[in-house]
């Protein structure tokens, strides 16, 4: 069982990714998140400003109508004292302009219980002016409260302007109606008072009348928005459930812009001021910045996911090399692990980094020991300079793999002979060669049956001396150098007389001993290292004698034929001896004095030999004694 973890497979990749998903989703949550801090803060500015300004123009509207409420108060009561006779409105008329001191208030009026005009500040002829048709003269006409009532704005009947009123009910000495005290204030003077303050371009103040009847409203020069009846809108429809005075975010029924507002209800009068900003104006300068500060930040993301994702694929392309490596590394180690040759990595100073385990078995020393050691320790002398060549021309990248046999030495059974196989290694990384590996494999025993197989083909089996083959090649190669060298190459051939009459008598294994006894006279009287000795083919024997004349050659023939005459083994029908005996044809040669090849060297011999049968067996007969052919006797 191999684990993730052995294959050089780790969860690094996957932590690095998600180390930097992880930092991108931070930098962007912290980024929004203080984005929607920022945008809430500036918000909460706005509530604060629309909220100071709100209390800024109840105080005003209040003060207005306080104005007017006492100039009101104060007239109703005299006309309720004094009544509404000629003389009293003569002085009133003489009273009144007195009383207009402020510039907040346009005029004041006086109508008696059937709408005729008593007495104004203006400066008209009102003779045939009746105001009995205008909505606060009938609410007055028709309730009996005493309170002061502010009307919804109306066009003025004297100027032609917007004005809002402000009116009471003039009572006579019964309680009964006796006409309306009115007071009149410029929708502009309003309007100019609230473009005092800077609400952005799309902020709005207004003052409305509790039943929600728009009374004047900041940059309304137009008289577009007064006397709108807003009494449906959501915040008049729950008007009675709402607090007097709160924050109010709506979406504006008369210009359909978002809003964030502060609306203050007037604790004295049926009055409100809605002060509102538009929620585009106040988070302008922020939206600016955060899109100036998200792009920064969404670059900065942008940035760290790319060079994450390449980390990441980096990561992931080292662990897959690194896998394969690991992957190969195994299979490696199991092939050399498991065979029975030796495997060898060598370094490039020719020092073993790895021996497989049947090192042991191959030169007696373990692994252990061989590591570090130098490859070419224990390499035979005379085989030395062909491996260090071998290994200097792959490491030289003159040759890819390279094999030769050597003998190397081995702990307890000395010199033994291998193979080795080797093969350049390439790094993987730089492509450079970095070493050598060597298969090397014991190869004494197969250098030994080739030897024996290679004496086989050249050696006799039941004499041990040369065989034909050998004979031939051996005689190939001394006739070449006797040429070569100007010396004299000496041939005998031998025959043993009448042997198969000798089989006859005493059956063949006495005929192989007889051949084996003749073998050894052979090899002792070749006495020269160059000297051969052969089995010339079944009774027949060859002794070739290099660098040897016709004297010398005769010499060895003569102590041939007396050995085995001295063997006296019995024979007992080959007379006149009785005993075993051999012809001998001698041949003597100078291959540098003729055109001709070896076979007149052997022809010459065969010659001989026969001459010997001929003149009777048991003797030597030399090439050059030899006789005339004899004519073939019937
Ligand atoms: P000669 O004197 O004319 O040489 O007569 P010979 O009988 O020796 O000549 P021949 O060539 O007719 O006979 C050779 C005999 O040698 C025939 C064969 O039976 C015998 N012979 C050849 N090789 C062997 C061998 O390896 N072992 C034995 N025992 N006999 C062999
Ligand atoms: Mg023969
Ligand atoms: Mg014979």
């Amino acid at each position: 069982m191999v684990t993730s973890r052995e294959l050089g497979k780790t969860r690094l990749p996957l932590w690095a990714a998600g180390f930097v998903v992880l930092t991108c989703v931070a930098i962007l949550g912290l980024s929004a998140w203080r984005e929607w801090e920022a945008r809430n803060a500036d918000l909460r500015n706005a509530e604060i400003d629309v909220t100071n300004l709100a209390q800024s123009l109840i105080q005003h509207a209040d003060d207005t109508f306080e104005l007017a409420d006492t100039i009101l108060v104060g007239l109703v009561h005299r006309l309720e004292i004094d009544g509404t006779g000629p003389d009293t409105i003569l002085k009133l008329q003489a009273y009144l302009p007195t009383r207009k001191s402020s510039e907040r208030i346009r005029g004041i009026f006086i109508y008696d219980a059937t709408g005729r005009w008593l007495a104004t500040t203006e400066h008209l002829d009102f003779s045939k002016l009746n105001n009995s048709d205008r909505e606060y003269f009938q609410r007055h006409r028709d309730s009996t409260d005493a309170g002061t009532l502010i009307g919804r704005p109306v066009k003025s009947r004297s100027g032609g302007q917007w004005i809002v009123t402000a009116s009471r009910r003039i009572n006579d000495s019964d309680g009964g109606f006796a006409g309306v005290a009115l007071l009149t204030i410029d929708v502009s003077y309003f309007v100019k008072f609230y473009e005092r303050f800077d609400i952005g371009p799309n902020g709005s103040a207004s003052l409305l009348n509790d039943s929600g009847i728009m009374l004047a409203r900041s940059r309304d020069e137009s008289g577009a928005f007064v006397g709108r009846d807003l009494s449906d809108a959501p915040l008049f429809r729950s008007w009675k459930s709402r607090p007097a005075a709160a924050v109010y975010y709506f979406k504006s029924p008369l210009d359909g812009a978002e809003r964030l507002s502060y609306y203050q209800r007037s604790s004295r009068y049926p009055l409100m001021v809605l002060a509102s900003k538009s929620q585009a104006d106040v988070l302008a300068p922020w939206r600016r910045a955060a899109a100036a500060r998200m792009s920064f930040v969404l670059g900065l993301v942008l940035l760290i996911a790319v060079i994450g994702y390449y980390l990441v694929r980096q990561l992931l392309q080292r662990q897959r090399t690194a896998q394969a490596l690991v992957a190969k590394e195994a299979n490696f180690r199991l092939l050399a692990e498991q065979s029975s040759d030796m495997v060898t990595r060598i370094g490039l100073d020719n020092r073993l980094l790895y021996v497989s385990p049947s090192c042991a078995r191959i030169t007696g020393w373990s692994a252990e020991e061989l590591m570090g050691t130098s490859a070419l320790a224990g390499i035979h002398a005379d085989d030395m300079e062909r491996v260090e060549q071998a290994i200097a021309a792959l490491k030289n990248g003159e040759a890819e793999e390279a094999r030769f046999v050597y003998r190397q030495r081995h702990r307890d059974k000395g010199e033994i002979w291998v193979e080795a196989a080797l093969h350049v290694t390439v790094a993987s990384d730089s492509g450079v060669i970095d070493g050598v590996v060597a298969v090397v494999r014991d190869m004494t025993e197969q250098k030994d049956l080739q030897d024996r197989l290679a004496s086989l083909a050249t050696t006799d089996g039941l004499t041990g001396l040369a065989n034909r083959r050998a004979f031939d090649d051996h005689l190939a190669d001394e006739w070449a150098r006797a040429r070569r060298d100007g010396t004299q190459l000496s041939l005998l051939l031998i025959d043993v007389d009448h042997f198969k009459k000798f089989n006859d008598l005493y059956g063949h294994l006495a005929g192989d001993a007889c051949l084996r006894a003749l073998a050894r006279i052979l090899s002792a009287q070749a006495r020269r290292p160059a000297d051969l000795a052969a089995r010339y083919g079944g009774e027949e024997f060859a002794v070739l004698l290099p660098n040897t004349g016709p004297e010398g050659c005769a010499e060895v023939g003569e102590a041939i034929r007396q050995a085995l005459l001295d063997l006296a083994m019995l024979h007992a029908q080959n007379p006149p001896s009785r005993l075993v005996t051999a012809s001998i044809g001698g041949a003597a040669a100078l291959p540098s004095q003729t055109a001709m090849d070896s076979s007149t060297l052997v022809a010459a011999a065969d010659r001989a030999l026969y001459a010997a049968k001929e003149s009777g067996r048991d003797r030597l007969v030399m090439s050059g004694q030899v006789i005339a052919w004899p004519a073939k006797s019937a």
